[in-house]
């Protein structure tokens, strides 16, 4: 066996390797507006901002920061969905050396406080909207400053006027401060001077993102990704998508920024290509369909689900997606049937990637050059070396065998935040080891066999089964809990909870239902339930989670 099978397969255009500049994860914005300072940065519902806009706020984002007494290494969250001020708080904070850290804005009070104690922000930029919820949380998780923005604040004329005012986000950005820590965004930036904001940062060993994610274990942690990590996977990208042209191309963005595939290959991607980003705050199939019809992108990554509802909808026409050229699926198994029926509607590729926060996250995919293979995740990225290894020994085993993917590159985490003992056992040598369960074939193919052991891919959003289960162990009514993933011919799996109730008490569905919706992003909360006298065990007790999924499939195999 050759070490590296796949490099045969690569084409001429892309280099096995490349010498990945070292600089600040922000520079990539400061070149661009330098280089492009007119060309199209975003376009949100219709209204546009250019590169030397975009960077100007992000510099005046760096200034209000440091004002407020942020310093270098300081994390900043940033709960926001997909707007224009995503972008401004996220290169603000890279500019001036503090560490972004991404919160999902579905997050409970309860999730929010614990990724905020965890990861010792500080500060955090979010909605009006969502104020409410960060307040509450605000006083338990040690916040000192919260900066409030509202979506209207950069939508065009006449939706702004038809935004509907809520009462307390009206007039926010006419005054800076309003006591208790609370700041207004735009005022902020009005007050802030736009000067360059010069902070060395050391790109390799320095954070750039603190990135949550559930990792093997199930408990949440914040993965350390360094200024070089992501810089190197983002032209990772751009070296596997050599077609994209620099200045040219319009990213339908989708995806959340809040995740890291979304930032990687949408937000980093298109600042680096001087590229138009189409933000897309919600996704919602019927005014996606306008939305590409308005802007004609022509790259889309996306989850899996997001192909199928596209296809789903009755009013596309052939010509609506003839502008996209390369499409990104990740996150979870692409089914070939979808990618089959979508490249019909396309010009281009709807390609399979790969990846996991760890890895910043991409690290295979197929090609966009030539026939892809059956189920395949593809090969791995310039620079990135991919091994299956038997999970007892950690000795690589042959092409063929199912053992655990381990990958080696410049896009690998510098570790868990606060975590050495989780660190040291999924670095070892400078290997990720992915959890992940995968083959190789002969040509330097891998082929994802099964996922660790528990994680749900709900839609994909990933949900972790002990988290769930303590917030339903914690209803007075629920003796014993356990939770899967069983299928689901949208979202992919859904979340099935399996509940034994107390002797002598009672709770329906509806109610754990709404016990959950109260602790748990929607995402997370249990759409199936199976109220049982008692569950599958082993000898020393653990529930049997595979027992339980065993039957499901017997179930559905009668059906
Ligand atoms: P996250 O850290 O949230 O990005 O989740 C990473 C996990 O998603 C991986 O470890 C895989 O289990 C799963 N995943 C990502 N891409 C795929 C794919 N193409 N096929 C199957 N599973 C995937």
């Amino acid at each position: 066996m050759t070490s590296k099978p796949w490099l045969r397969h690569y084409p001429e255009e892309v280099p096995p390797s490349f010498d990945y500049p070292k600089h600040n994860l922000a520079y990539f914005l400061t070149r661009t507006a330098e280089l492009y300072p007119d060309a199209t940065a975003l376009d949100f519902m219709g209204k546009t901002m250019s590169y030397r806009e975009l960077n100007e706020a992000a510099c005046r984002f760096a200034r209000s920061l440091q004002g407020l007494g942020v310093r270098q290494g300081n994390r900043v969250a940033v709960m926001l969905p997909n707007c224009p001020q995503t972008l401004i708080a996220y290169f603000g904070t890279l500019l001036m050396g503090g560490i972004v850290v991404m919160t999902n804005p579905m997050y409970t009070p309860r999730e929010l406080e614990y990724q905020l104690k965890d990861s010792g922000a500080r500060t955090i930029v979010t909605l009006d909207l969502l104020f409410d919820r960060v307040r509450r949380t605000a006083e338990s998780a040690g916040l000192r400053q919260l900066i409030i923005t509202s979506i209207k604040d950069y939508l065009p004329i006449p939706q702004k006027w038809l935004y509907p005012l809520k009462a307390r986000a009206d007039g926010l950005d006419r005054k800076v401060a309003y006591g208790n820590g609370v700041y207004a965004f735009l005022a902020l930036l009005r007050r802030s001077p736009s000067v360059t904001v010069s902070v060395q940062v050391d790109p390799d060993r320095d954070v750039a993102l603190l990135q949550y994610t559930g990792g093997t274990t199930g408990l949440a942690k914040g993965v350390m990704l360094t200024h070089s990590n992501l810089v190197a996977n983002t032209i990772q990208n751009r070296l596997w998508a050599y077609r994209s042209q620099p200045g040219r191309e319009v990213y339908l963005a989708a995806l959340p920024f809040f995740h890291v595939f979304g930032l990687t290959v949408l937000l980093n991607q298109a600042v680096y290509l001087a590229g138009k980003l189409v933000i897309v705050p919600r996704f919602d199939p019927a005014q996606l369909v306008r939305t590409i019809r308005r802007t004609r992108p022509t790259v889309f990554p996306g989850a899996p689900t997001m192909y199928i509802a596209l296809l789903q909808r009755r009013d596309i026409q052939a010509g609506d997606l003839s502008s996209l050229d390369i499409c990104i699926s990740g996150a979870a198994p692409l089914p070939m049937e979808v990618q089959d029926r979508f490249e019909a509607l396309s010009v281009g590729r709807l390609i399979e990637g790969y990846g996991l926060t760890e890895a910043s996250p991409v690290t295979h995919a197929n090609n966009i050059w030539e026939k892809r293979k059956l189920g395949s995740i593809g090969i791995p990225f310039p620079d990135t070396e991919a091994r299956i290894v038997d999970p007892a020994t950690g000795e690589e085993v042959p092409p063929g065998t199912i053992g655990e993917l381990a990958v080696r590159g410049p896009q690998v985490m510098k570790g868990y935040w606060n975590r050495p003992a989780e660190t040291a056992q999924a670095l070892k040598d400078g290997w990720l080891l992915t959890g992940d369960m995968a083959r190789m074939d002969e040509d330097g193919y891998f082929y994802i066999m099964d996922r660790r052991k528990d994680l749900i891919l709900a839609g994909g959003f990933n949900v972790y089964p002990r988290e769930v289960e303590e917030v339903l162990y914690e209803h007075p009514a629920v003796q014993e809990a356990v939770v899967a993933g069983v299928l689901d011919p949208y979202r992919g799996e859904t979340v099935k909870a399996y509940i034994v109730l107390a002797r002598d008490a009672d709770a329906s569905q509806e109610e754990l239902t709404a016990w959950c919706r109260e602790r748990l992003a929607a995402y997370k909360v249990p759409r199936i339930y199976e109220f049982r006298d008692s569950l599958p065990k082993t000898m020393v007790g653990k529930v049997l989670r595979r027992k339980l999924l065993e039957e499901e499939a017997e179930r559905s195999r009668e059906e």
